[in-house]
């Protein structure tokens, strides 16, 4: 019918207008390397801050004791204790409490956010067995996993440069978040002292290298999308302070801002116009779990309006912003069954559109692959960015060093598609010969046990 072959122009439309040729991702990865060249220049010399982590040492696997890491960067956030036991024993043991955060506090006020921090690490301190309590004289040390833009001031301290991923509060922005965490932890008697701030990222990369010491990177594919990775000292223009002993400095990319010659369909730029954070997080907002599903919504709104893809009617659920969720279009992207019938349940369970074809089921399938592997190609040529710019995307005659990206986040955790659509891609753009030296690693959990391990080697008793 005419209404159907509308609802196809617009589908193919977007295909179109999502595609992503080797060609192109070729230029996205030129760019990239070229913006963390600028980035690495001058302060605001690049969409790409190109943030400098105050890490100049990664783990080394000695670290031994226990620490307590607390990760805020989504809509969870987790406290974590961790015992370390040195090269021979590793991690000993592990325990963690997840609390998620009120959305009424993710646009409030600096102070109810951090005092609801506070309050849940106080918890978890305070039902922690005799055993745990530090020696008389000894403050308990947390490393804090602080997942937004932050300009460090020193290892332990640094500067709200703004929220990303669906927190707006505006009085924490230009505020050390250590001083405002530590004001809360005080008011409430919690003596714990913050020996490490750092970034998810930059939490991965050093968990990753207690692992494993050929790990170079590290990138988040979670509610957001991030990367950072070991850079030499001396190539940091902007780095005005001693160069370290060891060389290296890590850089917090701070990449979902990345956006240089990417093009957008019109409903990316609707879903960016309308965001918390309008022009901001371009990269992100075409890779990351909290926009995924968000991008089908738009489409398959469009497609209900001017195509009545879903009979006559357009159903009122669909026009509620962020109603789907990226893993509901994983689930129905995942969907084996003959009928589909998981898309047939997640259309009527999320937005209650009943009795769906199997013809229309197919299309929203397609959907969530374009979308999908928009996104996972993105975030591949933004990895052979880093491995251009550190020079190892090629193999040079008689080497053979290898480099580990250490990858987390629960999109390239759960969403299989995504993960092994990222991955072939890398070895597409890599070639065979270059592929063989390149390993991604999924490392679980880095960033919890990565701050706690540097929460280790600042340690005020070492
Ligand atoms: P955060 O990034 O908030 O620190 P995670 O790394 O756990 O937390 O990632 C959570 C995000 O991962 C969710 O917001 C969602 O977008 C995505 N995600 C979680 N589970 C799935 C899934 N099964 N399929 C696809 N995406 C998922
Ligand atoms: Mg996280």
């Amino acid at each position: 019918s005419r209404k159907w072959s509308r609802a196809m122009a617009i589908l193919k439309e977007f295909e179109e207008k999502s595609g992503t040729p080797l060609a192109k991702l070729r230029q996205v990865c030129d760019a990239m390397d070229v913006e963390m060249h600028a980035g690495l220049a001058s302060e605001g010399g690049s969409k790409l801050n190109m943030l400098i982590s105050f890490v100049d040492n990664l783990p080394t696997g000695d670290e031994k004791g226990l620490y307590y890491a607390l990760d805020l960067g989504g809509t969870n956030f987790r406290v974590l204790r961790v015992h370390l036991g040195g090269k021979e024993k590793g991690v000993i043991g592990q325990e963690f409490a997840e609390v998620s955060i009120p959305p009424h506090l993710m646009t409030g006020t600096s102070e109810a956010l951090f005092d609801f921090i506070a309050a849940a690490l106080a918890k978890f301190v305070a039902s922690e067995p005799d055993g745990f309590h530090p020696p008389p004289g000894r403050q308990r040390e947390l490393g804090f996993t602080f997942s937004f833009p932050v300009r460090q001031t020193s290892i332990s301290s640094g500067t709200l440069i703004k929220w990303t991923k669906g927190f707006n509060i505006e009085d924490t922005v230009g505020e050390d978040v250590v001083g405002e965490l530590t004001k809360s932890m005080e008011k409430i008697g919690l003596d714990m002292r913050i020996a490490a701030l750092v970034n998810d990222t930059i939490g991965t990369l050093a968990g990753g290298r207690f692992y494993n010491q050929d790990v170079i990177a590290a990138v988040i594919l979670g509610t957001g999308t991030n990367a950072a990775y070991v850079e030499r000292a001396h190539a940091i223009p902007k780095w005005h302070g001693l160069i370290p002993k060891s060389g290296d400095m890590v850089i917090n990319m701070e990449w979902g801002n990345f956006r240089s010659n990417l093009s957008l369909t019109e409903y990316d730029l609707a879903l960016d116009a309308e965001s918390l954070n309008p022009g901001e997080q371009i990269f992100e907002k075409l890779i990351s779990g909290m926009y995924l599903g968000e991008i089908i919504r738009r489409v398959l709104l469009k497609m209900a309006e001017e195509a009545d893809f879903f009979g006559d009617t357009v159903p009122p659920k669909l026009k509620v912003p962020f109603i789907l969720r990226t893993p509901d279009m994983a689930a129905m992207h995942h969907d084996t069954t003959p009928d589909l019938k998981v898309v047939g349940n997640k259309l009527k369970d999320t937005l209650e559109i009943s009795n769906t074809s199997l013809k229309v089921r197919k299309i929203v399938v397609e959907l969530c692959d374009i979308v999908a592997t928009r996104g996972a190609r993105l975030a591949a040529a933004g990895i052979l960015g880093i491995l251009k710019k550190l020079g190892r995307d090629t193999v040079k005659v008689g080497e053979k060093q290898k480099s580990v990206i250490a990858l987390d986040g629960g999109l390239y955790e759960h969403y299989t598609k995504f993960r092994e659509c990222l991955e072939s891609t890398l070895k597409e753009l890599l070639g065979e010969e270059a592929a063989e030296t390149i390993v991604i690693e999924h490392a679980n959990d880095g960033s919890g046990i990565g701050a706690a391990l540097l929460a280790a080697s600042h340690s005020q008793y070492l």
